[in-house]
């Protein structure tokens, strides 16, 4: 399997450079240069299949020769070994047609680490053979940071230098990116919010100088990795509920449009899906996108569901590319106009495509906390505020005569806060994630600029120029 990007001047890419490249180098978004399709009946096949013989089944057309059948497997075993439940995400039934995948039982209790512990993983097994060193660096609206501290810290071969906005993610969030006590952890507190950390994040691994230098990559959804990896799920989920003898709907919180987008490629891959129901808080600029098929970036809002206050969200551009037909040049204008006047507008066919398959919803706080509330009140239950989210606007708007998972993106006790003003109760923090809460935090605080991150990659993180490598 090769990959290309989605600007169309970057050379293909097999599956481990992928992985250790990120971002292409014309900016672009990697993407299989083909989708893996499964008949009805090889999909029929997956059922029964536990989630580790699944990943291997729908992981292995994407690595192609780069891991021996074996290698892979071993992979995969350690990767979800560290997650608190048997079934990694089991589902949860509500009603008679609706259903709670649960994404939240990994050691970050965020569905982040679904993919990254895979992500860890990976990097850790092609740096051994390959006998070289990398810097990760990460933009995080908290649940992306922590989950990536935790696949990488004390990891040989690999620096982590995670960017968050100061001040606005969770107390657990913070906690989890800065306790670690691990020496190849590198934790920055930014004076500003989630779209600036990931403006300078981009911004760096586009300079070739500086990557280069540091052989700089990215664990964000811009990876096409951590997009791959969360396919396995929606899979996992359907073949419970009757796939592919059934079309089944999916409400999915939405921020950076990665987690979404997992769930488009398992519909690419064959996987029966009726709707996919793009949810998000206030920070709505992808449900008026789906409206007017213009797509424009306000000011974010902070929420009550912090790792969904996002305005530009980068996966849409692979969603783009792929509704497009794969028009390149088409990309690369819109991208050009985002960057300029923080706005785009794309053409009908290309927006009659995204709404064959896509609805959208945002959900106010107000709602959000009712939602929690009714929630418990109901089934007795504690929710996360993003989980909320995905839950109300999937019941506004999907069509209720069919099958219908939410996914639970993230486990209540990361945001006692919000889930304390909606009904006032605090949620109880699992016992495998308590101890954070007494260790010590080791952070640094820098501006919202470029050059205070990079100076601090002067002073702080090895380099290739050095000797010992
Ligand atoms: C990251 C995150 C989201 C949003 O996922 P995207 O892939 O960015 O759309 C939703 N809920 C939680 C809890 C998250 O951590």
């Amino acid at each position: 399997m090769k990959y290309i990007s989605t600007r169309g001047q970057s050379e293909p890419l097999n599956f481990e450079q992928v992985l250790m490249k990120g971002l292409a180098a014309d900016k672009g978004l990697y993407m299989p240069e083909t989708w893996p399709r499964l008949s009805y009946e090889q999909i029929s096949n997956l059922k029964y299949l536990s989630y580790d013989k699944l990943a291997h089944e729908l992981i292995t057309p994407y690595v192609g020769d780069v891991l021996s059948p074996y290698e892979l497997e071993q992979i995969i075993y350690k990767s979800y070994s560290s997650f608190s439940n048997s079934e990694i995400t089991p589902l949860i039934q509500l009603t008679n047609k609706e259903y709670l995948l649960e994404l939240f039982h990994g050691p970050t209790l965020a569905f982040k680490d679904c993919a990254m512990q895979l992500l860890g993983s990976l990097f850790e097994f092609f740096l051994k053979k390959r006998k070289e060193k990398i810097t990760i660096i990460c933009a995080t609206s908290g649940d992306t940071g922590a989950a990536a501290v935790e696949a990488i810290k004390d990891k040989a071969f690999i620096d982590l230098v995670v960017l968050f906005p100061k001040g606005r993610i969770s107390e657990v969030q913070q906690r989890q990116i800065s306790t670690s006590g691990s020496e190849n952890i590198h934790s920055l507190a930014i004076e500003g919010n989630f779209d600036d950390c990931q403006l300078i994040v981009k911004n760096l691994l586009n300079n070739k100088e500086f990557c280069n230098k540091y052989n700089l990559s990215a664990v964000n959804s811009i990876n096409w990795v951590r997009v791959m990896a969360q396919v396995i799920y929606y899979f996992y989920a359907a073949l419970k509920l009757g796939s592919p003898g059934e079309k089944i709907n999916f409400s999915v919180p939405t921020g950076n449009f990665g987690d979404i987008f997992a769930g488009f490629v398992a519909f690419k891959m064959g996987l029966p899906i009726e709707k996919l129901c793009i949810a998000t808080n206030s920070n709505d600029a992808l449900e008026r996108f789906l409206t007017k098929g213009e797509y424009v970036v306000e000011s974010v809002k902070a929420t009550i569901s912090p790792s969904m206050d996002i305005q530009i969200a980068s996966n849409l551009e692979r969603l783009l590319f792929e509704c497009s037909d794969r028009n390149y040049k088409m990309i690369r204008n819109i991208m050009s106009n985002l960057n300029n006047e923080k706005k785009f507008e794309i053409d009908y066919h290309t927006l009659s495509k995204i709404k064959d398959l896509f609805i959208a919803k945002s959900v106010n706080e107000e709602l959000t906390k009712r939602t929690i509330k009714d929630f418990w009140l109901e089934y007795n239950k504690l929710i996360d505020p993003h989980t909320a989210v995905g839950l109300r606007a999937g019941k506004n708007i999907l069509p209720i005569n069919e099958k219908i998972v939410y996914l639970a993106t993230a486990h209540p006790s990361k945001f006692p806060e919000a889930v304390k003003s909606s009904i006032g109760l605090v949620p109880e923090i699992p016992i495998s994630v308590k101890d954070i809460i007494k260790k010590k935090e080791i952070y640094t605080i820098l501006g919202n600029e470029e050059k205070d991150v990079k100076e601090y990659f002067y002073e702080n993180i090895y380099n290739l120029s050095r000797e010992e490598f």
